[in-house]
């Protein structure tokens, strides 16, 4: 349990109008930080007014990526009250992947304790408009100044929150996707399955690529041999082919995400195979031609399901579903979304109250 001080803010922010909040324009008035520092442990953990941050220059994270984050949200329930989905999972996740990057974590339920603690001081800014929701970024930093590379000894973890507005405000649109074939995300033994700023930095360049050819996200291949399916864009993917479902592997090159594990979750419940073995984009591109790709979609927090309606491989183009959402597709967004906003009953346990 931690020990949790309040510094209150003396000037509240208006509030933005909520039927146009984006995503990641919007803050909060408080955000929730905790110190580390070696020999210590964590110490100080305080809800504070949200404000820029004091940092030294030489500050590891800035010079050697030394950060890591994690990524949920709450949401307004049909009652007013508020829940968080499967926030364990990622307090989980987070341990593992600073594990990775030789960063401090936050016990998974000293995670979620302060995950509730500012979403509650935080109450008011959940927005109760249809598709809307309070994102949730908790974040590590290396805050020790020093050029030499060796693990930090200082480090800050945070947590910020964000109202969000309906991803899909102009209604589920496919998306047209590149199949990536000269960069790679991860590799085995790097970083692919964790949370870091890096990866993301990494990529940026095919998503630049991506959107030069017309085409709005990045499908990513195996970075060893460029054959297997991995992840499209941020989000883990999956693909419906003759009445299987494949997705990637978490072998240590593909995201662990929450989202992925509820779908996979409610499809075996549905009665589904899924197939976790890797997926050849061969593979793929052969189904599209007998006829067989049937769906395909990306899975994250933000947009929960991004359907695929478009994949280009080197010179030949997939169409899947006539450019059309698909069944399963829809069924999973509609029952996942059901459950975040409690419109459906919370059958699998998923959601916690927050207030
Ligand atoms: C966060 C993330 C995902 C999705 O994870 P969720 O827990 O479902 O939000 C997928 N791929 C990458 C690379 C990510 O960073």
């Amino acid at each position: 349990m931690l020990e949790i001080r309040y510094e209150m803010t003396q000037h509240k922010k208006d509030k933005p109008d909520t039927k146009n909040l984006g995503f990641g324009v919007y803050y909060t008035d408080h955000m929730f930080v905790i110190d580390h520092t070696e020999g210590i442990g964590w110490h100080d953990a305080r809800i504070v007014p949200y404000a820029p941050l004091q940092l030294d220059p030489a500050a590891m994270a800035l010079h050697y990526a030394m950060e890591s984050f994690e990524g949920l949200k709450a949401y307004r329930q049909p009652d007013g009250s508020v829940r968080l989905f499967r926030p364990e999972k990622n307090g989980e996740r987070m341990i593992n992947t600073n594990h990775r990057m030789c960063l401090p974590a936050l016990p998974a339920e000293d995670f979620v304790q302060a995950v509730k603690a500012l979403v509650k001081t935080e109450e008011d800014w959940v927005p109760s408009e249809e598709g809307t929701s309070l994102y949730i970024r908790p974040f590590v930093i290396a805050t020790e100044p020093h050029l030499g590379v060796r693990p930090s000894k200082t480090h800050q973890f945070y947590i910020i929150c964000s109202p969000v507005g309906a991803y899909y405000s102009t209604g589920i649109n496919p998306v047209k996707i590149f199949v990536e074939d000269e960069y790679t995300r991860a590799t085995p033994g790097g970083t692919g399955f964790t949370k870091c700023g890096g990866n993301y930095a990494a990529s940026l360049i095919s998503q630049v690529k991506a959107h030069d050819l017309g085409y709005e996200q990045t499908l990513w291949l195996d970075g060893v041999q460029h054959k297997y399916v991995e992840e499209v864009g941020s989000m883990n993917c999956f693909f419906k082919i003759d009445g299987t479902i494949y997705t990637a592997p978490c072998v240590g090159t593909v995201l662990p995400g929450v989202t992925r594990m509820s779908c996979i979750e409610l499809l075996k419940k549905w009665g589904y195979t899924v197939s976790e073995e890797r997926l050849a984009i061969e593979d793929v591109m052969k189904a599209s031609r007998d006829g067989k790709l049937e769906e395909v979609f990306g899975t994250g927090t933000a947009a929960v399901i991004s359907p695929v309606g478009e994949l280009r491989y080197e010179d030949e183009v997939a169409f899947i579903n006539g450019g059309e959402i698909g069944e399963l597709t829809h069924r999973l967004y509609d029952t996942i979304t059901g459950i975040q906003w409690g419109k459906l009953p919370d059958d699998m346990g998923w959601t916690t109250a927050v207030c």
